[in-house]
């Protein structure tokens, strides 16, 4: 379906869960097929406009100002192969479907702390789950892609197929065409151990630190982060909260001793919110409890190899104002898939995002305030994750490797 400005379906269409970009698209094909995507990228060329994607504009940026949109909401189509253990997965759906879809095989997907992000636009920009130290990243993941190339092709892209383009689209993101669907392996877990721990920081106000000093001592199989945020007196945040200055602790974890090896957080201090236990992985959404509703918000990050108790200090004298977000690294995520992909900076232990409400405006000021924040890690900062980078117009410096950034971009030349 073309909708162009005038159609009564327009504004709807092009409006996304990040809401601090206005965009007006030239022109917006609500897809539901790999051929609706095929032919709209043809159209764009015929018209001479640029072609942006979206599925549920969670990362998206504006950049379809005056251009051709595609949406891919429509496309929701999962297929689970449980002997496999993989799914295929079309450009639209989200983690929710694949969820959905493979908790009956006593399968997971390598999903992140929100089940409504797109699955696409999430792996294609690496993906960092809630079992990633187990796992690795969901681009280490990928089995197949299909695309709908830049000269308007539908192809199958696979690591014997194309080994550039596979490797390129596996954390490289933009530019190498339409993504009409992917393969991706599905882990056998179905039940996890996992939930939130939520100190008041007046009441125990080294739980960051302490937080800190215990991901030190965890297995692999445990991928755990912090949230640090002055809770307002909102109904959007749960009743003990309000008012106070948190720290969010939030554990995945696979295997049958989550309570000992969660003991030395409890130990901290006394806990607002403890909901730690069981869950089957369809229900991990309530780990981050992230918001549902479309919101605008800008966001930084650092990878970071280490995080000292100074450091920490530095930054959360500084992000006051911010939600500051620490999420811990390492094991899969340090090494190489079997098939290497465009995800770099692997030696990351760390990554420190900085996240800001947005109410419009000039976000200079909230950038500039951000990158403050950023620098007092600078020493440690080895490059930044593509995936949470929000409102920025030069999203992809620093989040690859040098060399990395050189291969995709003469890929991008040879693709386009
Ligand atoms: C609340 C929230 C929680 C998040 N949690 C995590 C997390 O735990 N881990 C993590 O790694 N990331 C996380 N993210 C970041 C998220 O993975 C990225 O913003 C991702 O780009 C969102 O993809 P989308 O399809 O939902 O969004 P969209 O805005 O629809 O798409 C974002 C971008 O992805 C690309 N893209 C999407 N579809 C296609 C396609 N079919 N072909 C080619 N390119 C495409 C395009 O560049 C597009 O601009 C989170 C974001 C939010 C807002």
């Amino acid at each position: 379906m073309e909708i162009t400005p005038d159609h009564p379906a327009y504004d709807a269409e092009r409006a996304g869960f990040q809401t601090a970009f206005e965009h007006r698209p030239a022109v917006i094909i609500a897809a539901t097929s790999a051929e609706d995507v095929r032919a709209a990228v043809e159209l764009a060329a015929e018209r001479h406009l640029t072609v942006a994607v979206k599925a549920t504009g969670h990362g998206r940026e504006g950049s379809a100002e005056g251009h051709l949109l595609i949406s891919t909401s429509r496309m929701t189509g999962v297929r689970v192969d449980a002997e496999r253990r993989t799914a295929r997965v079309e450009a639209g759906a989200q983690w929710r479907h694949v969820i959905e879809a493979a908790a009956p095989h006593g399968l997971a997907p390598l999903s992140g702390s929100a089940p409504e992000v797109g699955v696409v636009g999430y792996t294609l920009g690496g993906g960092l789950g809630l079992l990633a130290r187990e796992f690795g990243f969901a681009a280490d993941h990928v089995r197949t892609v299909d695309v709908a190339t830049p000269d308007a092709r539908l192809v199958r892209v696979t690591a014997d197929s194309d080994p550039d383009l596979f490797w390129a689209l596996r954390g490289g993101r933009d530019g190498f065409g339409v993504v009409t669907a992917i393969e991706v392996d599905l882990v056998p877990v179905s039940t996890i151990y996992g939930g939130g721990l939520y100190f008041d920081l007046e009441r125990v106000p080294d739980a960051v630190n302490g937080y800190l000093a215990w991901t030190a001592t965890v297995p692999e199989r445990l991928t755990s982060s912090v949230g640090v945020y002055f809770a307002p007196d909102l109904p959007m945040f749960p009743e003990p909260l309000r008012g106070r200055s948190i720290a969010h602790v939030r554990i995945a974890c696979t295997g049958e001793d989550g309570d000992e090896l969660v003991a030395p957080l409890r130990a901290l201090g006394p806990r607002v919110i403890d909901k730690l236990g069981e869950m089957p992985f369809a229900d991990a959404g309530s780990i981050y409890d992230d918001p549902t509703h479309p919101h605008s918000y800008l966001g930084d990050n650092a990878l970071l190899t280490e995080l000292t108790e100074h450091a920490l200090r530095d930054v959360l004298a500084l992000a006051d104002q911010y939600i500051v977000d620490i999420r811990h690294l390492g094991g899969a995520l340090s090494r190489e898939p079997e098939v290497p992909n465009a995800v770099g900076h692997r030696a990351a232990q760390y990554v420190l995002r900085v996240i800001s409400p947005f109410d419009g405006g000039d976000p200079t000021s909230v950038h500039t305030g951000q990158r403050k924040v950023l620098d007092a890690v600078n020493e440690w900062t080895i490059g930044r994750s593509l995936n949470f980078v929000y409102g920025s117009t030069d999203a992809e410096a620093g989040s690859f490797e040098p060399g990395d950034l050189l291969r995709l971009r003469e890929l991008r030349n040879r693709v386009a």
